[in-house]
């Protein structure tokens, strides 16, 4: 049996490493402020944005929350960004996603300061990610490879395959693993069905991202191999499940994700992660 990459337990760490930090910080004068922009009323949306919140408390990080109704301008938002971008005490920019559909997510996501950008999204951190400079790298990925650390998971000559080329976890995800030293293979939805399970027959590490629910059977995974779920989908029953179907792929897999408590609260927890990098890069640090 595989063992069960404990990602709650992981978070829980990364929580506390980020609150020394903040303290270390506070401690030299300097603060670390997110700011969280809502737009509209998306109840999950909602449901996030009060977790984050939060996190930020739990880690001594000043939160300022943005609600703003559905019918918001592009105007009033780039207007409220450039605000955010000048002041001082918001040392973290987070616009949570979706945006409603008449708003433009790429222009909103360029608009912010890269260095304030804890998503890592802005194309100067994507940038950054591909140059192999330093820069805030988006929280799923990010926090993928903190597990792979903690478990002792080194990806260097190993074969990696991501299904899924998101911007937010599949393509980051590669570039990542790349930068470690993994031979990348990235499959999508227009990668031969007949060929992806021998191509996810071949990974050393199998991250999963590509919204399928239980798309990844066991026979898929090759004997030993690290399984990285990080989808978040919901069955037949409308249970929470993952893009891997657990049951069979534990049998096979050296280590895997469990979905709930594995990726998902990494991804949170690096969030918190982000804002401290964040203050040190804007402070030369
Ligand atoms: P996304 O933007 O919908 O991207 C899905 C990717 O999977 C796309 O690249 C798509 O290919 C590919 N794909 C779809 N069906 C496929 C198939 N049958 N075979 C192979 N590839 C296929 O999704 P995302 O934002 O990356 O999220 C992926 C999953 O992770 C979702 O379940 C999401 O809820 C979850 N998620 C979880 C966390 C977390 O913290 N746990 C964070 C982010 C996302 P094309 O590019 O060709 O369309």
């Amino acid at each position: 049996m595989a063992t069960i990459i404990d990602g709650k337990a992981l978070a829980a760490k990364v929580r506390e490493r980020a609150a020394a930090e903040v303290a270390e910080l506070g401690g030299r004068g300097i603060s670390c402020g997110l700011a969280v922009v809502l737009v509209g009323d998306d109840q999950a949306s909602a449901t996030y944005v009060r977790s984050k919140l939060r996190d930020c408390e739990q880690c001594g990080i000043r939160s300022f929350d943005y609600k703003l109704p559905a019918e918001t301008s592009q105007e009033e938002l780039m207007e409220l960004i450039g605000r955010l971008n000048a002041d001082e005490d918001v040392t973290g920019i987070l616009v949570q996603m979706p945006l409603p559909a008449h708003l433009d997510t790429e222009q909103v996501v360029a608009a912010i300061d890269p260095n304030k950008d804890v998503d890592g999204f802005h194309p100067m951190n994507m940038g950054r990610l591909v140059r192999g400079l330093e820069g805030l790298r988006p929280c799923t990925p990010a926090g993928i490879m903190e597990m792979l650390d903690e478990y002792g998971i080194d990806p260097a000559g190993k074969n990696a395959v991501i299904v899924g080329r998101s911007s937010i976890v599949g393509k980051p995800m590669a570039f990542m693993l790349l930068a470690r030293n993994a031979t990348i293979s990235v499959a999508h939805s227009r990668t031969d069905p007949h060929e992806l399970a021998r191509i996810c027959q071949s990974a050393d590490i199998l991250v999963a991202a590509c919204g399928v629910p239980k798309m990844i059977k066991g026979p898929w995974v090759k004997p030993g191999a690290t399984v990285i779920d990080v989808g978040m989908d919901r069955d037949e029953a409308g249970k929470l499940c993952g893009d891997v179907d657990f049951d069979s792929a534990e049998l096979v897999a050296g280590a895997i994700t469990p979905v709930p408590g594995g990726v998902g609260p990494m991804t949170r927890a690096m969030l918190m992660s982000n804002v401290v990098l964040a203050a040190r890069l804007q402070h030369g640090l």
